[in-house]
Protein backbone atom coordinates (compact mmCIF):
# COMPACT_ATOMS: atom_id res chain seq x y z
CA UNK A 1 0.00 0.00 0.00
CA UNK A 2 2.59 2.34 0.87
CA UNK A 3 4.86 1.25 -1.75
CA UNK A 4 2.29 1.91 -4.24
CA UNK A 5 1.07 5.64 -2.67
CA UNK A 6 5.24 6.33 -3.11
CA UNK A 7 5.14 4.99 -7.30
CA UNK A 8 2.32 7.44 -7.75
CA UNK A 9 4.10 9.81 -6.65
CA UNK A 10 6.39 8.92 -8.92
CA UNK A 11 4.32 8.91 -12.16
CA UNK A 12 2.97 12.09 -10.85
CA UNK A 13 6.53 13.98 -11.31
CA UNK A 14 7.34 12.15 -14.33
CA UNK A 15 4.08 13.84 -16.38
CA UNK A 16 4.52 17.15 -14.68
CA UNK A 17 8.06 16.82 -16.04
CA UNK A 18 6.61 15.57 -19.36
CA UNK A 19 4.25 18.65 -19.75
CA UNK A 20 6.84 21.30 -18.97
CA UNK A 21 9.42 19.91 -21.38
CA UNK A 22 6.28 19.62 -23.93
CA UNK A 23 5.58 23.04 -23.46
CA UNK A 24 9.23 24.16 -23.47
CA UNK A 25 10.68 22.11 -26.32
CA UNK A 26 7.78 20.92 -28.82
CA UNK A 27 6.67 23.31 -31.83
CA UNK A 28 2.48 22.62 -30.45
CA UNK A 29 4.03 23.64 -26.82
CA UNK A 30 5.83 26.68 -27.52
CA UNK A 31 2.90 28.16 -29.56
CA UNK A 32 0.01 27.75 -27.78
CA UNK A 33 1.09 26.41 -24.40
CA UNK A 34 4.00 28.59 -24.13
CA UNK A 35 2.27 31.82 -25.70
CA UNK A 36 -0.76 31.08 -23.91
CA UNK A 37 1.11 32.01 -20.59
CA UNK A 38 3.50 34.22 -22.14
CA UNK A 39 -0.01 36.25 -23.03
CA UNK A 40 -1.19 36.28 -19.43
CA UNK A 41 1.89 38.13 -19.06
CA UNK A 42 4.01 35.41 -16.76
CA UNK A 43 7.71 35.61 -16.93
CA UNK A 44 10.07 32.43 -17.03
CA UNK A 45 10.96 32.23 -13.45
CA UNK A 46 7.04 32.02 -12.82
CA UNK A 47 6.39 29.31 -15.23
CA UNK A 48 9.46 27.48 -13.81
CA UNK A 49 8.29 28.16 -9.99
CA UNK A 50 4.37 26.60 -10.64
CA UNK A 51 5.78 23.76 -12.48
CA UNK A 52 3.38 25.24 -15.31
CA UNK A 53 3.08 22.32 -18.62
CA UNK A 54 1.49 21.98 -21.78
CA UNK A 55 -0.30 18.46 -22.55
CA UNK A 56 -0.39 17.75 -26.72
CA UNK A 57 -3.73 17.42 -28.26
CA UNK A 58 -3.28 13.66 -29.09
CA UNK A 59 -4.38 10.65 -27.40
CA UNK A 60 -1.62 8.79 -26.37
CA UNK A 61 1.04 10.97 -25.98
CA UNK A 62 1.93 11.10 -22.16
CA UNK A 63 1.44 7.20 -23.02
CA UNK A 64 3.88 6.59 -25.19
CA UNK A 65 6.52 8.70 -23.63
CA UNK A 66 5.88 6.95 -20.49
CA UNK A 67 6.05 3.48 -21.52
CA UNK A 68 9.66 4.06 -22.87
CA UNK A 69 10.60 4.58 -19.16
CA UNK A 70 8.97 1.71 -17.91
CA UNK A 71 6.00 2.88 -16.40
CA UNK A 72 2.97 0.89 -16.51
CA UNK A 73 -0.64 1.42 -18.12
CA UNK A 74 -1.60 0.28 -14.71
CA UNK A 75 0.86 3.57 -12.95
CA UNK A 76 -0.78 6.06 -15.21
CA UNK A 77 -4.22 4.80 -14.30
CA UNK A 78 -3.51 4.99 -10.48
CA UNK A 79 -2.34 8.27 -10.95
CA UNK A 80 -5.51 9.45 -13.05
CA UNK A 81 -4.06 10.15 -15.89
CA UNK A 82 -5.61 8.24 -17.89
CA UNK A 83 -9.29 7.92 -19.09
CA UNK A 84 -11.60 5.60 -20.69
CA UNK A 85 -14.35 5.37 -22.83
CA UNK A 86 -17.92 3.58 -22.63
CA UNK A 87 -16.40 0.52 -24.85
CA UNK A 88 -13.18 0.23 -22.58
CA UNK A 89 -10.47 2.20 -24.73
CA UNK A 90 -8.49 4.21 -22.69
CA UNK A 91 -6.85 7.75 -23.48
CA UNK A 92 -4.88 10.46 -21.94
CA UNK A 93 -6.97 12.13 -20.01
CA UNK A 94 -5.05 15.50 -20.53
CA UNK A 95 -4.77 16.69 -24.01
CA UNK A 96 -4.32 19.99 -25.70
CA UNK A 97 -4.75 21.77 -22.76
CA UNK A 98 -1.54 24.56 -20.33
CA UNK A 99 -1.02 22.12 -17.20
CA UNK A 100 -1.03 23.48 -13.23
CA UNK A 101 0.05 20.89 -11.04
CA UNK A 102 -1.03 20.87 -7.35
CA UNK A 103 1.79 20.58 -4.87
CA UNK A 104 1.00 19.35 -1.56
CA UNK A 105 2.57 20.90 1.32
CA UNK A 106 6.06 19.33 0.82
CA UNK A 107 6.30 20.39 -2.66
CA UNK A 108 5.20 16.93 -4.07
CA UNK A 109 2.99 16.99 -7.40
CA UNK A 110 -0.59 15.32 -5.98
CA UNK A 111 -2.77 16.45 -9.26
CA UNK A 112 -3.35 18.27 -11.90
CA UNK A 113 -5.60 21.27 -12.81
CA UNK A 114 -5.58 21.66 -16.69
CA UNK A 115 -7.20 24.26 -18.56
CA UNK A 116 -8.79 24.71 -22.35
CA UNK A 117 -7.10 26.96 -24.71
CA UNK A 118 -10.28 27.00 -26.48
CA UNK A 119 -12.71 30.50 -26.16
CA UNK A 120 -15.87 28.41 -24.64
CA UNK A 121 -13.55 25.10 -24.25
CA UNK A 122 -16.11 22.97 -21.42
CA UNK A 123 -14.89 22.16 -18.78
CA UNK A 124 -12.64 25.23 -18.78
CA UNK A 125 -10.77 23.69 -15.32
CA UNK A 126 -10.12 20.30 -15.85
CA UNK A 127 -8.64 18.75 -12.95
CA UNK A 128 -7.40 15.07 -11.69
CA UNK A 129 -10.18 12.85 -10.13
CA UNK A 130 -9.53 11.94 -6.29
CA UNK A 131 -6.38 9.26 -6.27
CA UNK A 132 -4.67 7.31 -3.32
CA UNK A 133 -2.21 10.67 -2.68
CA UNK A 134 -5.25 13.26 -3.86
CA UNK A 135 -8.34 14.00 -1.65
CA UNK A 136 -9.66 17.30 -3.55
CA UNK A 137 -10.82 18.41 -0.35
CA UNK A 138 -7.68 18.24 1.79
CA UNK A 139 -5.94 19.82 -1.43
CA UNK A 140 -5.00 23.73 -0.99
CA UNK A 141 -3.23 25.41 -4.35
CA UNK A 142 -0.56 27.06 -3.77
CA UNK A 143 0.17 26.50 0.37
CA UNK A 144 3.76 25.02 -0.77
CA UNK A 145 5.04 28.43 -2.12
CA UNK A 146 3.09 30.47 0.11
CA UNK A 147 4.32 28.21 3.92
CA UNK A 148 7.21 30.69 4.35
CA UNK A 149 5.38 33.85 3.25
CA UNK A 150 2.27 33.17 5.56
CA UNK A 151 4.52 32.54 8.99
CA UNK A 152 6.63 35.88 7.83
CA UNK A 153 3.96 37.74 7.48
CA UNK A 154 0.93 36.09 9.23
CA UNK A 155 -1.46 36.44 7.45
CA UNK A 156 -3.18 34.37 4.19
CA UNK A 157 -4.92 36.25 1.41
CA UNK A 158 -7.94 33.52 0.29
CA UNK A 159 -8.65 33.48 -3.57
CA UNK A 160 -10.43 31.55 -6.31
CA UNK A 161 -8.07 30.01 -8.42
CA UNK A 162 -5.33 29.10 -9.91
CA UNK A 163 -4.19 32.29 -12.01
CA UNK A 164 -4.89 34.31 -9.16
CA UNK A 165 -2.20 32.81 -6.98
CA UNK A 166 0.04 32.77 -9.80
CA UNK A 167 -0.47 36.29 -10.61
CA UNK A 168 -0.07 37.29 -6.93
CA UNK A 169 3.59 35.48 -6.49
CA UNK A 170 4.64 37.44 -9.87
CA UNK A 171 4.06 40.50 -8.28
CA UNK A 172 6.03 39.75 -4.90
CA UNK A 173 2.83 39.14 -2.98
CA UNK A 174 3.55 35.37 -1.57
CA UNK A 175 1.21 34.55 1.10
CA UNK A 176 -1.39 33.87 -1.07
CA UNK A 177 -3.59 30.18 -1.52
CA UNK A 178 -6.97 29.48 -3.42
CA UNK A 179 -9.73 27.49 -2.63
CA UNK A 180 -10.28 26.23 -6.54
CA UNK A 181 -13.62 27.76 -6.58
CA UNK A 182 -14.86 26.49 -3.70
CA UNK A 183 -15.93 27.01 0.04
CA UNK A 184 -12.84 25.82 1.85
CA UNK A 185 -12.65 22.41 3.63
CA UNK A 186 -11.46 21.60 7.68
CA UNK A 187 -9.04 20.14 6.22
CA UNK A 188 -7.49 22.97 4.30
CA UNK A 189 -8.08 25.54 7.05
CA UNK A 190 -5.92 23.46 9.69
CA UNK A 191 -3.26 23.68 6.79
CA UNK A 192 -3.12 27.27 6.98
CA UNK A 193 -3.42 27.48 10.73
CA UNK A 194 0.05 25.78 10.81
CA UNK A 195 1.43 29.24 9.66
CA UNK A 196 -1.27 31.95 10.35
CA UNK A 197 -4.64 32.88 12.41
CA UNK A 198 -4.88 35.72 9.92
CA UNK A 199 -6.78 34.92 6.39
CA UNK A 200 -8.27 37.78 4.62
CA UNK A 201 -10.40 36.69 1.46
CA UNK A 202 -10.47 38.47 -1.59
CA UNK A 203 -13.92 38.12 -3.17
CA UNK A 204 -14.69 38.37 -6.64
CA UNK A 205 -16.45 42.22 -7.55
CA UNK A 206 -19.23 40.38 -9.14
CA UNK A 207 -22.73 40.31 -6.72
CA UNK A 208 -23.51 36.42 -7.26
CA UNK A 209 -20.20 35.44 -6.04
CA UNK A 210 -20.22 37.26 -3.08
CA UNK A 211 -23.44 35.73 -1.39
CA UNK A 212 -21.71 32.39 -1.66
CA UNK A 213 -18.53 33.52 -0.87
CA UNK A 214 -19.89 35.31 2.33
CA UNK A 215 -21.32 31.53 2.87
CA UNK A 216 -18.07 30.18 2.41
CA UNK A 217 -16.66 32.08 5.46
CA UNK A 218 -18.50 30.65 7.69
CA UNK A 219 -15.97 27.88 8.40
CA UNK A 220 -13.10 30.13 8.92
CA UNK A 221 -14.75 31.62 11.31
CA UNK A 222 -15.66 28.26 13.05
CA UNK A 223 -11.74 27.12 12.97
CA UNK A 224 -11.16 30.36 14.77
CA UNK A 225 -9.76 32.45 12.68
CA UNK A 226 -9.45 36.52 11.86
CA UNK A 227 -11.45 37.06 8.82
CA UNK A 228 -11.06 39.66 6.79
CA UNK A 229 -12.29 40.62 3.47
CA UNK A 230 -11.42 43.19 0.47
CA UNK A 231 -14.35 43.17 -2.25
CA UNK A 232 -12.29 44.07 -5.79
CA UNK A 233 -14.60 45.61 -8.58
CA UNK A 234 -17.30 44.57 -10.65
CA UNK A 235 -16.00 41.86 -13.08
CA UNK A 236 -12.52 41.58 -11.55
CA UNK A 237 -10.78 38.45 -10.65
CA UNK A 238 -7.43 39.16 -8.17
CA UNK A 239 -5.79 38.02 -10.96
CA UNK A 240 -7.21 41.10 -13.78
CA UNK A 241 -7.21 43.71 -10.79
CA UNK A 242 -3.09 42.78 -9.94
CA UNK A 243 -2.27 42.49 -13.42
CA UNK A 244 -4.06 45.82 -14.47
CA UNK A 245 -2.88 47.73 -10.97
CA UNK A 246 0.81 46.73 -11.14
CA UNK A 247 2.15 45.11 -7.81
CA UNK A 248 2.79 47.95 -5.74
CA UNK A 249 -0.52 49.55 -6.19
CA UNK A 250 -2.46 45.85 -5.59
CA UNK A 251 -0.31 45.39 -2.72
CA UNK A 252 -1.82 48.75 -1.89
CA UNK A 253 -4.89 48.19 -2.65
CA UNK A 254 -5.32 45.11 -0.69
CA UNK A 255 -4.27 46.93 3.04
CA UNK A 256 -6.73 49.88 2.10
CA UNK A 257 -9.68 48.15 0.91
CA UNK A 258 -9.18 45.40 3.77
CA UNK A 259 -12.07 45.22 6.38
CA UNK A 260 -12.98 42.98 9.09
CA UNK A 261 -15.53 40.42 7.57
CA UNK A 262 -18.88 40.73 10.39
CA UNK A 263 -18.98 44.46 9.48
CA UNK A 264 -18.56 44.32 6.49
CA UNK A 265 -21.57 41.84 6.19
CA UNK A 266 -23.28 43.32 8.36
CA UNK A 267 -23.32 46.86 6.32
CA UNK A 268 -23.60 45.06 2.86
CA UNK A 269 -26.90 43.30 4.25
CA UNK A 270 -28.35 46.45 6.17
CA UNK A 271 -27.85 48.53 2.86
CA UNK A 272 -29.84 45.52 1.41
CA UNK A 273 -32.71 45.20 3.62
CA UNK A 274 -33.27 49.20 2.99
CA UNK A 275 -34.93 49.60 5.91
CA UNK A 276 -37.65 47.10 5.60
CA UNK A 277 -38.52 45.90 8.89
CA UNK A 278 -39.11 42.54 8.35
CA UNK A 279 -36.37 42.41 5.19
CA UNK A 280 -33.87 43.66 7.95
CA UNK A 281 -34.73 41.38 10.84
CA UNK A 282 -33.56 38.44 8.36
CA UNK A 283 -30.64 40.36 7.29
CA UNK A 284 -29.87 40.69 11.27
CA UNK A 285 -30.37 36.92 11.92
CA UNK A 286 -27.77 36.24 8.84
CA UNK A 287 -25.15 37.67 10.29
CA UNK A 288 -25.65 36.84 13.56
CA UNK A 289 -25.57 33.26 12.49
CA UNK A 290 -21.99 33.74 11.54
CA UNK A 291 -21.22 35.59 14.95
CA UNK A 292 -22.36 32.35 16.75
CA UNK A 293 -19.76 30.45 14.79
CA UNK A 294 -16.87 32.65 16.87
CA UNK A 295 -15.11 30.41 19.08
CA UNK A 296 -13.84 33.61 21.27
CA UNK A 297 -16.39 35.15 23.23
CA UNK A 298 -15.19 38.56 24.02
CA UNK A 299 -15.11 38.85 19.77
CA UNK A 300 -18.35 37.90 20.09
CA UNK A 301 -19.25 40.75 22.26
CA UNK A 302 -17.33 43.01 20.00
CA UNK A 303 -18.85 42.55 16.73
CA UNK A 304 -22.62 42.39 18.52
CA UNK A 305 -21.83 45.88 20.11
CA UNK A 306 -20.76 46.93 15.80
CA UNK A 307 -23.79 45.08 14.60
CA UNK A 308 -25.67 47.24 16.85
CA UNK A 309 -24.38 50.27 15.38
CA UNK A 310 -24.39 48.91 11.55
CA UNK A 311 -28.54 48.32 12.09
CA UNK A 312 -29.35 50.64 14.60
CA UNK A 313 -30.57 47.86 16.85
CA UNK A 314 -30.09 47.87 20.85
CA UNK A 315 -27.15 45.71 22.17
CA UNK A 316 -29.33 43.67 24.56
CA UNK A 317 -31.74 42.76 21.39
CA UNK A 318 -28.90 41.06 19.82
CA UNK A 319 -27.32 39.34 22.89
CA UNK A 320 -30.66 37.77 23.52
CA UNK A 321 -30.78 36.39 19.89
CA UNK A 322 -27.59 35.15 19.67
CA UNK A 323 -27.92 33.36 23.12
CA UNK A 324 -30.87 31.23 21.34
CA UNK A 325 -29.07 30.82 18.43
CA UNK A 326 -26.44 29.32 20.36
CA UNK A 327 -28.66 27.12 22.10
CA UNK A 328 -29.87 25.90 19.02
CA UNK A 329 -26.13 25.53 17.73
CA UNK A 330 -25.13 23.09 20.59
P1 LIG B 1 -9.23 32.30 -16.03
O1 LIG B 1 -8.71 33.64 -15.58
O2 LIG B 1 -8.27 31.56 -16.85
O3 LIG B 1 -10.58 32.38 -16.65
P2 LIG B 1 -9.94 31.71 -13.31
O4 LIG B 1 -9.01 31.10 -12.31
O5 LIG B 1 -10.26 33.14 -13.18
O6 LIG B 1 -9.34 31.38 -14.74
P3 LIG B 1 -12.65 30.99 -12.55
O7 LIG B 1 -13.72 30.67 -13.52
O8 LIG B 1 -12.74 32.28 -11.81
O9 LIG B 1 -11.26 30.82 -13.33
O10 LIG B 1 -12.60 29.78 -11.51
C1 LIG B 1 -11.86 29.89 -10.31
C2 LIG B 1 -11.24 28.55 -9.97
O11 LIG B 1 -12.24 27.56 -9.80
C3 LIG B 1 -10.31 27.98 -11.05
O12 LIG B 1 -9.01 28.50 -10.98
C4 LIG B 1 -10.36 26.51 -10.72
O13 LIG B 1 -9.50 26.21 -9.63
C5 LIG B 1 -11.78 26.31 -10.27
N1 LIG B 1 -12.63 25.85 -11.37
C6 LIG B 1 -13.30 26.64 -12.25
N2 LIG B 1 -13.99 25.89 -13.15
C7 LIG B 1 -13.77 24.61 -12.82
C8 LIG B 1 -14.21 23.35 -13.34
N3 LIG B 1 -15.00 23.26 -14.42
N4 LIG B 1 -13.79 22.22 -12.73
C9 LIG B 1 -12.99 22.28 -11.64
N5 LIG B 1 -12.53 23.43 -11.12
C10 LIG B 1 -12.91 24.58 -11.68
MN1 LIG C 1 -14.78 33.43 -10.59
MN1 LIG D 1 -9.43 34.91 -14.04
MN1 LIG E 1 -11.49 34.02 -11.60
Amino acid sequence: KHKRRESIYVTMNYAKDFFMRTMQTSQEGKSLGLGYFKNRGYNGDTINKFDLGYSLDAWDALEKSAFEKGYTEKSLELAGLRSENEKGKKYDRFRGRVMFPIHDLSGRVIAFGARTLKKDGKPKYLNSPETEIYHKSDALYGIYHAKDALRIKDRCYLVEGYTDVISLNQSGIENVVASSGTALTEGQIKQIKRFTNNVTAVFDGDAAGLKAAIRGVDMLLEQGLNVRVVRLPEGEDPDSYCTQLGGTKFAEFLKDAETDFILFAAKLYNEEAKNDPLNKAEKVREVLMSIVKIPDTIQQEIFIKECATVFDISVDGLIKELNALTKREI
